[in-house]
C-alpha cells in the first residue's frame, strides 16, 4: 500500500481535517499521481455535510485533481513518469453498456466516482485532497502545457460540467446563451461559450459582478430581481446553463427561453424546485440536466482550453485554509474557484 496524506471529514457536522490514508498499489494498468493542486467543488461540500444523505465517512472529497505521473504498472501505455496529468470526477466505469459504449461513462449504471463510490476492490474511493491517487489510464487525462496545473485543476469538473452542455446543445457562433450564476462554474461556462463564439448573457442576482461578467466574455447582463430586465428578456436564449448550486424560483428564467430553447440544470441541489407548466407549453420549451462529461469529452475540452488559453479564474489555498474556503463559498465569495495547494500537506 502507498501512503498518502489528506484532508477529510469525519462526520456531517465537524471541521474537515489532516488524515492518513492508504491508496492501493498500482496494478498493471494504473498511474500514481503525484498530486499538486485540487480545486474545491460545491459537490465537495454537500458529500461532506451528508446534504445527499449516502456520504461514508471519513470522506477525502475533491474531483478537481491535478498533477504529475509518479509511476506508472507494467501495462499503461498512455502515461509515463513526469506527464502532467488531471483526473475528475469518475475514476472507472464497466465499459461494457451502451453508455460506456457511446463514451458517456458518466451515465454508466456502475460507474465508479472519484470520491465516495465502492471501488472493484472493495474499498471507498477518496478524493484528491490528498498527497497522491491511484487510478486506471483510461480515467486519467493529460493537461496540455500551455494550461498551468493550478488553474487547470478546475476544468475537472467546473470546465467539462459546462463544456458538455454547450456542445450537446450545439452552441455555434451566434447562439445565444444565458447564464444563471457566476460562480465556480458559471465563469467557466461564460469563458467557453464564448471561445463557441456565443452571445452569451450572464443572469446575476445582483450588479456585483458586471465588470468580471464582461471581462468573462459575455456582453449581456441581466439582474434577475430586476422585473423590467427580466420582461425586456423574454423569448430572447436558445440556451440558458442553471449553474446554481441552491433552491432558488426558475420560472422566470424558463420564460427567457424562445422557442424550443432549453434550460440545463447543472447545480446539484437537494431540495425539490417547483415548476410551473405553463411556461414550458407555451414555446416547447425544455427543462434537462447534464452531468459532467465522458472521458473523451474531457480531453477535448482540455485540448479546447489548451488552444483558446481558458482556465479558470482561481484563488490558491493552503490545505489549513479548507474549512475558511467552504466558509466563503456558502456566502458565494469566491473568485471563482478555489484550488488547494496540496504540497502544503506535506
Ligand atoms: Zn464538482
Ligand atoms: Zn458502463
Amino acid at each position: 500500500m502507498l501512503s498518502a496524506k489528506s484532508y477529510a471529514a469525519f462526520d456531517a457536522s465537524t471541521p474537515l481535517g489532516p488524515y492518513e490514508l492508504s491508496r492501493r498499489d498500482p496494478g498493471p494498468k494504473d498511474v500514481v499521481i503525484d498530486i499538486h493542486f485540487c480545486g474545491i467543488c460545491h459537490t465537495d461540500i454537500h458529500f461532506t455535510q451528508n446534504d445527499l444523505g449516502f456520504s461514508r465517512y471519513p470522506l477525502v472529497p475533491g474531483h478537481e485533481i491535478a498533477g504529475l505521473v509518479e509511476n506508472v504498472g507494467a501495462d499503461v501505455t498512455k502515461f509515463k513518469v513526469g506527464d502532467r496529468v488531471g483526473v475528475g470526477c469518475m475514476v472507472n466505469s464497466c465499459r461494457t453498456c451502451a453508455n460506456c459504449g457511446e463514451g458517456l461513462e458518466q451515465y454508466c449504471p456502475t460507474g465508479i466516482y472519484t470520491y465516495g463510490g465502492d471501488d472493484r476492490d472493495g474499498t471507498i474511493t477518496q478524493g484528491g485532497y490528498s498527497t497522491k491517487v491511484v487510478v486506471d489510464q483510461d480515467f486519467v487525462l493529460n493537461i496540455p502545457a500551455s494550461i498551468p496545473l493550478d488553474a487547470a485543476a478546475p476544468l475537472l469538473c467546473a470546465g467539462i460540467t459546462t463544456y458538455s452542455p454547450l456542445r450537446q446543445w450545439n452552441v455555434k457562433p451566434g447562439t445565444r446563451v444565458a447564464v444563471i450564476g457566476l460562480g465556480g462554474l458559471g465563469h467557466m461556462a461564460v469563458k467557453l461559450a464564448a471561445a463557441m463564439g456565443a452571445v452569451v448573457t450572464v443572469i446575476s442576482t445582483s450588479d456585483k459582478k458586471r465588470e468580471d461578467a464582461q471581462r468573462l466574455g459575455a456582453t449581456g447582463f441581466i439582474i434577475s430581481k430586476n422585473e423590467e430586465e427580466m420582461k425586456a428578456a423574454a423569448n430572447s436564449f436558445d440556451l440558458i446553463l442553471n449553474t446554481v448550486s441552491a433552491a432558488t424560483e426558475i420560472n422566470s428564467h424558463i420564460a427567457l427561453l424562445a422557442r424550443d430553447g432549453t434550460m440545463v440544470m447543472l447545480g446539484v441541489v437537494a431540495e425539490p424546485m417547483p415548476v410551473v407548466s405553463l411556461p414550458l407549453i407555451f414555446g416547447r420549451r425544455r427543462l434537462a440536466g447534464s452531468l459532467i462529461g465522458g472521458i473523451a469529452e474531457t480531453q477535448e475540452m482540455l485540448d479546447f482550453c489548451g488552444e483558446h488559453g481558458i482556465a479558470s479564474d482561481i484563488e490558491v489555498i493552503s490545505a489549513d485554509q479548507i474549512n475558511v474556503a467552504y466558509g466563503r463559498m456558502m456566502k458565494s465569495d469566491v473568485r471563482y474557484r478555489f484550488v488547494i495547494d496540496i504540497k502544503t500537506m506535506e
